[in-house]
């Protein structure tokens, strides 16, 4: 529920509808603004009832908020959030783009492939040193010893990074090497896993499940943003459908739709929505056209080496070419590269 005080409402009326708010155990929002105050209640709306708040004489309107993620939702912010990457931002009207390697592997891979995607114009450096894998077989990362180089990358370079996270007893320590945390599709719904993250401190990325509804992304972000998280952007990154062809279905659809339903910045990963390199500059211009606030997409020194992902990954070239191409895209829908 969303309730606006009257203009002439003094302090100490917010002051007690919060308390109300909270004695009756639902979560008290205090939004001041520049017009007027407005406050939220969020939880059972047949206990909301029972404060009578429409007839409170410093209450100009209530106004429920229809959907069942509430802190997300459009409703109850109606201004883009802009989240904090290192020094730079994402959301507004920047235009991001995040690159590096699926996985750490070395040193030298991690410096050469990064310092390819700054000198092409990258604002972020993405890598896994925690990987969840399909096969038990295949290459898990290297864990700590990949996040003190992916650290040690982003410091060299003037970078801020962003890494997965897949364990809750690793929040703390992913968290103290990492500029932001991602939250693999494989764990969009690892509901312990998102309150630790929820209450670390650093900005999350989230990216969607699957085989998870746009609403079913938008209840885990709120997991998020209950424990007091706001710094959360979302990612779009393809979803499973009857099409076999590629490893994932990109859903640009849902690009303009959750940009409708929430104020928090959304991402779209060409190179997992894709799974083939040639289809990631096309599908990455796609995004950009229909109102991502960035990509996040996958580059390597030499992709036919590659530990993981090498068929969806860009070469430095590639990558080069990308950024030439996205810069009139992005301005033509009224934004900038940074
Ligand atoms: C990744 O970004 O490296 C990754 C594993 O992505 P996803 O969780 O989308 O599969
Ligand atoms: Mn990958």
């Amino acid at each position: 529920m969303i309730i606006v005080l009257k203009r002439e409402a003094p302090p100490e009326t917010a002051q007690q509808i919060l308390d109300l708010i909270a004695s009756k155990g639902l979560k008290p929002l205090h939004m001041p603004g520049v017009e007027r105050v407005v406050l939220g209640a969020l939880g059972d709306e047949r206990v909301l009832a029972e404060l009578a708040l429409d007839s409170h004489p410093m209450v100009e309107s209530l106004k429920p908020i229809l959907a069942p993620y509430k802190l997300v939702s459009r409703e109850m912010h109606p201004h883009d959030t802009v989240v904090r990457f290192g020094k730079t931002a994402i959301g507004g009207r920047g235009f991001s783009v995040i690159a590096g390697p699926c996985a750490v592997e070395t040193r030298d891979q991690m410096l050469n492939t990064c310092s390819a995607a700054k000198k092409a114009g990258a604002h972020g450096i993405r890598a896994g040193a925690y990987k969840p894998r399909t096969s038990p077989y295949a290459f898990q990362g290297h864990g700590v010893e990949g996040l003190e180089i992916l650290r040690e990358t982003g410091d060299k370079l003037d970078m801020p990074v962003v890494t997965e996270v897949m364990e809750t007893s690793d929040v703390e320590t992913v968290a103290a090497y990492a500029d932001m945390l991602q939250i693999g599709a494989r764990n969009m719904q690892n509901f312990s896993l998102l309150k630790a993250v929820g209450k670390c401190g650093k900005p999350v990325l989230l990216k969607r499940g699957m085989a998870a509804r746009v609403e079913d992304l938008l209840l885990a972000a709120e997991y998020l943003l209950a424990e007091g998280n706001e710094q959360v952007i979302l990612c779009e990154r393809g979803i499973r459908t009857f099409e076999t062809a590629m490893r994932n279905t990109l859903d640009l659809n849902a690009i303009p739709y959750i940009k409708q339903k929430t104020h928090l910045p959304v991402l779209v990963d060409p190179s997992h929505g894709t799974g083939i390199r040639d289809l990631v500059i096309p599908m990455a211009l796609a995004a950009a056209a229909c109102g991502a606030d960035g990509i996040l997409v996958e580059v390597h020194e030499n992709p036919a080496v590659a530990w993981s992902d090498g068929a969806q990954s860009l070469y430095p070239e590639g990558f080069e070419r990308l950024m030439e191409a996205l810069d009139p895209v992005v301005k033509a829908v009224g934004r900038e590269l940074r």
